[in-house]
C-alpha cells in the first residue's frame, strides 16, 4: 500500500477550526465528584462560585451534560491570531533515533506568552469583560500564565491583578516585565498585601512561595475587591474544556490525512493541556469507538498521579478555595525547587484524576535530568527550544520510540509540546554546565504532605 506523504507541518485551514469546545465530562460515564463547600461539606452551588468566577465560568464548572459547548465568536476571532496551532511530524527526529515509529507533536508555542495558557486566558478575560467586571486577580508560577492572562486582558481593556511566586519573581525578572508591558501589576508572593500572606509569612519566615500560597492570596484579593473576580489558569473543568482547541485540532489534523495514534503523550501540571489535548480521544474510548494509550508524564519531584492520593483536598494553601477531589500530595506540599515550574502544583485537574482512576490513562514520573537532556536532543533537531514543563512529554515521546526500535514496531506516537523555554535558560546554563541535580521526594517528604489532607467523611469512604 503506497503512503501518502506526510507534510512536516499539517495546518488546519480557518474554516476548518474548531467551532465549539468539547466537555468530556458529557461523555464520562463515571463523572468527576463535585467541588464541595469546605463549610458545609455540601456541592458548591452556581451562586456560590459566581461570588469568585465570573457567571458563565461558573456555569461552565458545574456543566457535567453537554458534551459540546459554543466557542463564542469573539474568542474565535482571537484565537485566529495564533491558532490553529500546526501539527509537526518530526520527520528529523525520526531519522536522528533510526525509529521505525511515526512521531508528531503539537506545538503550542507560537504566541508571545510561549505555551497553551493564551487559549483558556483569552476564554476568561472575554467572559469577565462580558459581565462588566474591572479586572481580574491570579496567581502565576513559572509565570507562563500570568503572561497569557496580561496579554488576554489588554486585549479586552480588564485590569490584572497578578501573585508571583516569589521565587519565579525573582528567578524569572523577564517574565515579570513581559507581563508588566502589557499592563498587569505583578506582586511576590506571599505577600503582606493580604491577610493570608502576612499570615503564611509569619508562619514560614523566608519562604519562597508555592502556587498553592500564591491562589489563596489572589482568591482573597478577588473577594475584597468590588468589580473583581478570580481567575486560573490550570486544574478547573473550565480550563479544560478551553483547552480542548487543542486535542479538537489534532484530531482533525490527523483525520485529514487518516492517521489513527496509537500513543497520546502529554505532560501533567494541574492537567489542562493533557486534558485538552486527550480529552476528544479519551472521549471516543469512553464512546467504545476507539483505543489509544495515553500516558501522563510528571515531574519524579512532583508526582501527584504517580504518587499521591484520590482524595478530597484544597486546592490553595490557605484552604479559602473549595474541596475537589483529585490526586493531590497534600495541599501543605511545597516541592523542591524545580526547573519545571509549571509543574509544581500538588493537585490535578479532578476530570483527569477521574479519568486516570478509572484506567483509561497511565502516568510516568521522570526526573530533571534526563527531561533536559530529551529538551537538548529535541532542540538540536526539531529546532525548537522546548520549555522543560513540555520536555517531560518528549522525554516519554521518545522512550517510545527507542522501544519500537527495539522491537520494529511502527506505532504512530502524538505528544503536545506546550511551549517555549526562551525564560528558563538558567535551567537550560544548569544542565548545560553539569550542575543539574535531581530530587525525588522520600515517603516521608510525602507523608508530611499528606498530613494536610482534610479529615471530612467523604475522604473516609
Ligand atoms: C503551565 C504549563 C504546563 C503545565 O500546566 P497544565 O495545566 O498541566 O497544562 C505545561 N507546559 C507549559 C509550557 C506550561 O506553561
Amino acid at each position: 500500500m503506497s503512503e501518502q506523504k506526510i507534510p512536516y507541518k499539517i495546518y488546519l485551514s480557518e474554516d476548518e477550526m474548531p467551532k465549539y469546545w468539547y466537555n468530556l465530562r458529557g461523555d464520562m460515564k463515571v463523572k468527576p465528584e463535585p467541588l464541595l463547600n469546605p463549610d458545609t461539606g455540601k456541592p458548591m452551588t452556581h451562586e456560590e462560585l459566581s461570588v469568585v468566577f465570573c457567571d458563565e465560568l461558573a456555569a461552565q464548572e458545574l456543566d457535567e451534560d453537554n458534551a459540546y459547548i459554543e466557542i463564542p465568536q469573539e474568542i474565535r476571532d482571537f484565537y485566529k491570531m495564533y491558532r490553529p496551532a500546526p501539527l509537526v511530524r518530526a520527520y528529523c527526529l525520526e531519522e536522528k533515533l533510526q525509529t521505525p515509529a511515526k512521531i508528531y507533536y503539537k506545538f503550542e508555542g507560537n504566541n508571545t506568552s510561549g505555551s497553551h495558557k493564551l487559549n483558556s486566558a483569552i476564554a476568561q478575560a472575554y467572559y469577565a469583560k462580558k459581565q462588566g467586571l474591572k479586572g481580574v486577580t491570579t496567581e502565576t508560577g513559572a509565570g507562563q500564565w500570568g503572561t497569557a492572562l496580561s496579554m488576554a486582558c489588554s486585549y479586552f481593556g480588564l485590569d490584572c491583578k497578578v501573585y508571583m511566586v516569589k521565587v519565579s519573581y525573582e528567578q524569572k525578572p523577564h517574565r515579570r516585565e513581559v507581563m508588566r508591558t502589557y499592563g498587569a501589576s505583578v506582586t511576590p508572593s506571599p505577600s503582606m498585601e493580604t491577610e493570608v500572606g502576612r499570615k503564611i509569612l509569619a508562619e514560614h519566615p523566608g519562604t519562597t512561595g508555592s502556587l498553592g500560597c500564591a491562589i489563596s492570596e489572589a482568591v482573597e484579593t478577588a473577594k475584597n475587591n468590588e468589580g473583581y473576580r478570580y481567575v486560573l489558569g490550570s486544574v478547573l473543568n473550565q480550563v479544560m474544556l478551553h483547552q480542548s482547541i487543542i486535542g479538537l485540532e489534532t484530531k482533525a489534523a490527523l483525520d485529514k490525512y487518516g492517521i489513527k495514534p496509537d500513543i497520546i503523550i502529554g505532560c501533567a501540571g494541574g492537567g489542562s493541556n493533557l486534558g485538552g489535548l486527550v480529552g476528544p480521544f479519551v472521549g471516543e474510548m469512553i464512546r467504545g469507538e476507539a483505543d489509544y494509550q495515553i500516558i501522563a508524564v510528571e515531574p519524579a519531584s512532583c508526582p501527584s498521579f504517580t504518587r499521591g492520593q484520590f482524595k478530597y483536598d484544597f486546592c490553595d494553601t490557605g484552604m479559602i478555595c473549595p474541596l475537589a477531589k483529585m490526586y493531590t500530595l497534600g495541599n501543605g506540599f511545597i516541592p523542591s525547587s524545580s526547573h519545571s515550574g509549571g509543574l509544581r502544583f500538588h493537585g490535578m485537574s479532578p476530570i483527569l484524576s477521574q479519568v486516570y482512576h478509572d484506567g483509561y490513562m497511565e502516568a510516568r514520573a521522570v526526573e530533571q535530568t534526563e527531561v533536559f537532556a530529551a529538551a537538548q536532543e529535541f532542540a538540536r533537531v526539531e529546532g525548537i527550544l522546548p520549555a522543560p514543563e513540555s520536555s517531560h512529554a518528549i522525554k516519554v515521546a521518545i522512550d517510545e520510540a527507542m522501544k519500537c526500535k527495539e522491537t520494529g514496531e511502527e506505532k504512530t506516537i502524538v505528544f503536545g509540546l506546550t511551549g517555549t523555554g526562551y525564560f528558563d535558560m538558567l535551567a537550560y546554563q544548569k544542565f548545560n554546565d553539569g550542575v543539574m541535580t535531581d530530587y525525588i521526594p522520600t515517603d516521608e517528604d510525602l507523608a508530611k504532605g499528606f498530613s494536610y489532607i482534610p479529615d471530612i467523611p467523604k475522604n473516609r469512604e
